[in-house]
């Protein structure tokens, strides 16, 4: 059964050459030197505290998180930092008294409880899917963790490496989650916001138009950059205003709020022995911030921030 589900999600992998005439029909409606407005977009920095290299660690490692959140606090103390915190329902006790702390500030939802994956497994990685009934124990006790922690019940979701399925959706509505950001941005989710019924839908921000690569001139992948750490940080100034333009072009054809969703998690601010980490990347981030906020006039804001009645398009 694991092989046919990993076989269904390499035939439906829309980054796969079988999707190539969808690749030009999106390289067509989203032209790379897209004309944009100068409205100031909103910039929302989303942390996924889990543990230690997310699906790569194990629930019993998540060192890099405390002084991580103490930064963080540092940082909303010196420069009023706004962002939105996904923390994974296990480790929500270990830091309770800092979350309370920044709660006030900041948006804390939840992502998943043991990092576990709420749909179909990706074809290539290894880690299981989770069973419906199993998915609905661990939002229990996610639910449970923050109440636990005197935090306020989450209204925030972003299922692990934004893996979610229809009976995810439905369990999270269920719930009481009003904001969802689990959209496979990297399989070419389009950055808009959506509302589903009671839930908004705002994903992570990805460039709609693919980046083709060619092997002895022949298209054999699409990839959708993401605004997450590697990108943000590695991108040079041209290929960040370039990725962040057509953006905000494809929200301004929408009618859509102009908003930037980056994805990063606090081990990859540390020195840890894993490709793109350390904590050099910390002072990078804030150049970063500066960077967009100057470039475009941006707002750093919390995603909740977000959910206005005119910043929803219908679907
Ligand atoms: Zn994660």
């Amino acid at each position: 059964m694991i092989g046919l589900d990993r076989a269904i999600d390499f035939l439906t992998e829309p980054r796969a050459p079988t999707h190539i005439v969808q690749w030009y029909a999106r390289r067509m409606r989203f032209p790379a030197s897209a004309p944009h407005t100068n409205e100031p977009p909103d910039l929302c920095l989303t942390f996924d505290v889990e543990q230690d290299l997310g699906s790569l660690g194990t629930p019993e490692y998540s060192e890099t998180c405390r002084p991580f959140l103490e930064w963080l606090a540092e940082r909303t103390a010196a420069d009023g930092w706004r962002t939105t915190l996904f923390v994974q329902g296990s480790i929500v006790s270990t830091f309770a008294a800092r979350l309370r702390e920044l709660a006030p500030a900041h948006d804390i939802g939840l992502h998943g409880y043991y990092h576990e994956l709420w749909g179909r497994p990706l074809w290539f990685t290894r880690q299981p899917g989770t069973p419906v009934p199993v998915r609905h124990e661990r939002l229990g006790q996610g639910i449970c963790a923050f109440d636990d922690a005197g935090l306020a019940r989450p209204c925030l979701w972003r299922s692990p490496n934004l893996v979610s399925d229809d009976a995810t959706d439905r369990m999270i509505a269920d719930a009481g989650f009003t904001l969802d950001s689990s959209a496979p941005s990297f399989r070419g989710a389009l950055p808009l916001i959506r509302r589903h019924g009671s839930v908004v839908e705002i994903p992570v921000s990805a460039n709609p138009r693919p980046r083709i690569r060619r092997r002895y001139g022949v298209p054999t992948w699409a990839r959708y950059d993401l605004l997450n750490t590697p990108n943000l940080l590695g991108f040079s100034d041209s290929e960040l205003r370039a990725t962040i333009d057509t953006i905000l072009a494809c929200q301004d054809a929408a009618g859509c709020r102009r908003h930037l969703v980056v994805l990063a998690h606090p081990w990859e601010f540390a020195d840890i022995r894993h490709p793109g980490c350390g904590r050099e990347n910390l002072d990078r981030l804030i150049e970063r911030v500066e960077f967009v906020r100057a470039e475009f006039n941006a707002h750093l804001c919390a995603l909740r921030d977000l959910v206005l009645p005119a910043s929803v398009s219908g679907r």
